[in-house]
């Protein structure tokens, strides 16, 4: 039970599950104080508050004594008075909100320090410098922060003390220095800001607590909140703490650990120690850090606890933790710990390992990785032994690793690429006109732009590497170059991009197949070496996923190569088998002739030619897919795909007239060019109605697919072959073709003396057909939700066109956090499957229901298909073994 009228909890009044409340930092600290952790005293301030001050713009009433009765309580535990002038308890605020934000206020250190209070600190402690550093500390801290002063101006003032003492490192500044160096900074704040630094300790706390508050609606903060799509609403909370000293001498120090290798997932000492300083120090770089190993020279003792309170963080979290602590005069104390960020291959590694040690269960190892994670360890990647020095960093925007020749326009890229060249594509940033350079590319390199830029965004989407915002990089693309730090790249030279560090090199470095790809194909098994355990983990974790999931994961697939290494990859049947590519090559002039038909005979002997090469194909892929199912989708494109580009052949015809040669056969061609133009081919004659309007089409393709199958038969196979309508609107039209078809089937039978049992289903990829599947599946034995027209037509978005238009201004106002392409649209789209899904269902309870989109090996698709009672999912085979594990992951 929370009680909402409570705006303040003391650190033992709180808990882990409380972080809607108490924010990560404060439910933690909470946790530790209540394990019996060395934690200094303190209590944090609600979100509840912070949305109460967010809402009326001034603090909750109630909100000054709480906090009044939380401090006093602390000054009593800890003997003195905030800010108090001979001995001051001084105090950290620091922001927490229930997800770490970047954009959100930083900590402020050493509040309650004044002009009176600082001599007081430096008595107690018998140390000056000490108390002047903490002093310069908090002014700079608090006028960056709070008052919003530039930090600049402080570091640079900081730096000209240094240089005027001729030292490098602030700990080389004395007393002395550091006192000037306060009243200095005094100055900067009274000019800066308009006002004096609060001398009163309780003003500087209340006022650094408005500070967080604020930070909450900071333009940067919202922007990642929408791009995250974390809500606006959950507020921050404060944590007030009280201050231990690391920077009181050599005895004294702050660092970070893990419980275990972030990268590796191996168990050991991990972390950085840095004697003398205070907490910002070991990030901010400013001295050299040593290796957390070396704490057991420097103080064994502190050392040891801390090896003791890490094995019980990990206990008890039953997870990889990182901390943050302090040691101050040889005592240890622990300042912040959260379950710890991990790279994708330790993540499978460390779930495995906890399951070992027999802290969690497969369940939960489950809920410990993520196909996302998955997905990275499958794609090639640098050889990481490799002497090729970097060049820059960027964005590590798509993954994937990229090799090839820079060329700086899309022009020279598809030039250059369709002379056999691999390039990359390197812009200062991408726009619509770049769209086929980037087709073109192995990968793109910007100088500029983030994770949500135009390159960013259709690189993640083809699948394609891509580096951005490599800040570092000038690209000229006049003069056709890019220079950083002194190097040149000229037009041709070759470069590397790795998508999923962001890392550049000049110069080719070797790729390597990624191991748990090796594993998948069959080509490597789990044993001793620093791979082989990664691949052992992602056995494991596949196996635990296999056992758990209810939904069927089938491939995409066009032909028996394909269809194989889906098998090898799981998948267990094919959920899309698309015809149109067994159209193209030398078979195009056949689909040719079959257009250009005049007369019924010109047409059966086109459909007569076409047959035997159809089933050729279905034989092979049937058995390649023996046992399982194979889901054909009869001829969905518009014709015109088949015919020669208008223009073009304009162009010829007119050339040929004007020298008076033209040829029958061109013209005719150009004539049904003209007459099988659409200015909305999406929307136009594709899927059944080319069924419906072209005699003998489908049939052919039914034939063609009963022939193999019966052929498979008498060579003793399994052939499991599903026939599925594309683009259907109203059942009618499938009746229509399902008649045909039925007919055409029992006339094989007949000639074949096979008995035959062909399912014969649809897709869904129209609004209407989901608004009308209760109809539908009286005549349908499966859907398919094809959910990439759905989306286009649910949303009246053309895919090929919008993504690459405005989804880059969309996303950056935060329309959708991610692409309707990528993820699935569940409030609309989703509405709409999930009502066809009943109705379907209510008219036919044994519907086969599955989903062919791109959308089948997205990770948060595959939970919703889990979670609206979807067979299976069908995707590319690449992506199989995301979707079993992410299935796997729904059902566990
Ligand atoms: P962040 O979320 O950026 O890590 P923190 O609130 O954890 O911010 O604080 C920044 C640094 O200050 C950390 O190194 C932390 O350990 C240190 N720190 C925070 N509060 C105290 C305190 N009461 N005493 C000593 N160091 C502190
Ligand atoms: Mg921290
Ligand atoms: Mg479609």
């Amino acid at each position: 039970h929370v009680d909402r009228q409570k705006f303040v909890y003391d650190f033992t009044e709180g808990n882990r599950d409380l972080k809607d409340l108490l924010g990560g930092k404060g439910a933690n600290l909470a946790e530790m104080t209540n394990l019996g952790l060395p934690v200094p005293p303190g209590f944090t301030i609600t979100t509840e508050a912070c949305k109460e001050y967010l809402a009326s713009g001034e603090e909750p009433a109630a909100l000054r004594d709480e906090v009044g009765g939380h401090l006093e309580a602390l000054e009593q535990k800890m003997g003195k008075k905030l800010g108090q002038a001979d001995d001051p308890l001084l105090v950290s605020v620091r922001s927490g909100a229930k997800f770490s934000m970047p954009g959100m206020m930083d900590t402020v250190l050493n509040i309650g320090l004044s002009d009176k209070s600082v001599q007081g600190l430096a008595k107690q402690a018998g140390d000056d410098r000490f108390a002047w550093d903490s002093y310069r500390r908090l002014i700079q801290m608090f006028g960056k922060t709070v008052l919003g002063v530039d930090g600049e101006l402080f570091e640079d003032a900081l730096e000209k003390a240094k240089d005027a003492k001729k030292v490098t490192v602030d700990t080389d500044l004395e007393a002395a220095d550091l006192k000037k160096l306060v009243t200095k900074f005094k100055k900067i704040v009274k000019t800066e800001a308009g006002r004096d630094f609060p001398q009163d300790p309780r003003e500087q706390m209340d006022l650094a607590v408005k500070a967080v508050f604020e930070s909450w609606n900071g333009e940067r903060a919202k922007l990642y909140r929408r791009q995250e799509r974390i809500p606006g609403d959950l507020g921050t909370a404060v944590n007030v703490c009280s201050m231990v000293f690391g920077n009181l001498g050599p005895d004294s120090g702050t660092g970070v650990a893990f419980t275990r290798d972030p990268a590796s997932g191996h168990q050991g000492v991990y972390g950085d120690y840095l004697q003398n300083a205070q907490g910002e120090d070991v990030v901010a770089g400013i001295r050299n850090t040593v290796p957390l190993a070396e704490l057991e020279q420097i103080d064994k003792k502190s050392y040891d606890q801390l090896m003791q309170i890490m094995e019980t963080l990990e206990t008890h979290y039953k997870d990889l933790c990182d901390i943050e602590f302090t040691i101050e005069r040889g005592q240890l104390w622990m300042l912040q710990t959260r379950v710890g960020k991990r790279t994708a291959a330790a993540a499978f590694r460390i779930a495995t390992q906890l399951v070992d040690q027999g802290l969690i269960d497969e369940t939960e190892a489950l809920q410990r990785v993520n196909g996302a994670q998955l997905a990275q360890l499958m794609f090639p990647r640098f050889d990481e032994d490799t002497k090729v020095e970097k060049l820059a960093r960027g964005i590590a925007a798509s993954p994937g690793a990229a090799v090839g020749k820079a060329v700086f326009d899309s022009y020279t890229a598809i030039k250059w690429s369709r002379s056999g060249e691999k390039v990359i594509l390197v812009r200062r940033e991408t726009n619509p006109d770049d769209l086929d350079g980037m087709i073109a590319a192995e990968g793109i390199l910007t100088s500029r732009g983030g994770k949500t830029s135009h390159a960013a965004v259709v690189a993640r989407g083809m699948g394609k590497t891509c580096v951005c915002g490599a800040e570092e990089l000038e690209v000229d693309t006049k003069r056709r170059r890019l220079t950083v730090n002194g190097t040149v790249i000229e037009e041709g030279d070759v470069i590397s991009i790795d998508g999923s560090t962001g890392k550049v090199y000049a110069g080719e470095v070797p790729v390597v197949p990624s191991p748990v790809v090796e594993y998948f194909e069959g080509r490597m098994h789990a044993g001793a070496d620093e791979a082989d355990e990664l691949v052992a983990a992602v056995h494991r974790i596949m196996s635990f996923a296999d056992g758990k999931r209810r939904l069927r994961v089938r491939a995409n697939a066009d032909n028996a190569e394909d269809a194989l290494r889906a098998r090898r990859f799981g998948a267990q049947g094919i959920g899309l088998c698309r015809t149109e590519h067994m159209f193209l090559g030398e078979r195009r002039e056949m689909v040719e002739k079959l257009i250009l038909a005049d007369t019924e005979n010109e047409r059966e002997d086109a459909l007569k030619q076409l047959l035997p090469l159809q089933k050729r194909d279905f034989v092979e892929l049937f058995e390649a897919m023996d046992g399982l199912p194979v889901t054909v989708r009869l001829l969905d494109p518009p014709l015109h795909e088949f015919l020669p580009d208008i223009t073009e052949l304009s162009v010829r015809v007119a050339l040929a007239e004007s020298r008076k040669d033209a040829n029958e056969n061109d013209l005719r061609l150009l004539q049904a060019v003209h007459r099988l133009h659409e200015q909305n081919p999406m929307l136009g004659l594709r899927g059944v109605r080319l069924g419906l309007v072209i005699p003998g089409l489908f049939t052919m393709q039914v034939r063609a697919i009963a022939e193999a199958a019966a052929a498979r038969k008498n060579a003793k196979g399994d052939p499991r072959a599903e026939i599925m309508i594309p683009l259907v609107g109203t059942v009618q039209e499938l009746e229509i073709v399902r008649d045909e078809a039925e007919q055409v089937i029992a006339e094989v039978q007949e000639q074949t003396g096979v008995e035959l049992k062909l399912a014969l289903g649809t897709m869904i990829e129209l609004p209407r057909a989901a608004l009308t599947a209760g109809q539908i599946a009286e005549a349908a034995e499966f859907f398919s939700f094809g959910t990439n027209d759905l989306t286009q037509t649910v949303w009246g978005f053309s895919r090929d066109d919008v993504e690459a238009s405005f989804f880059t201004a969309y996303l950056e106002k935060g329309i959708f956090g991610v692409s309707p392409f990528e993820t699935i649209d569940k409030d609309g789209v989703g509405s709409l499957v999930r009502n066809a899904v009943q109705a379907g269902r209510a008219t036919r309870p044994d519907l086969k229901l599955g989903v062919c989109g791109e959308h089948g090996g997205d990770p948060e698709s595959v939970h919703f298909f889990h979670e609206v009672g979807l067979d299976y999912v069908s995707c590319s085979p690449f992506r199989i073994p995301v979707a079993r594990l992410e299935a796997g992951r729904a059902a566990a």
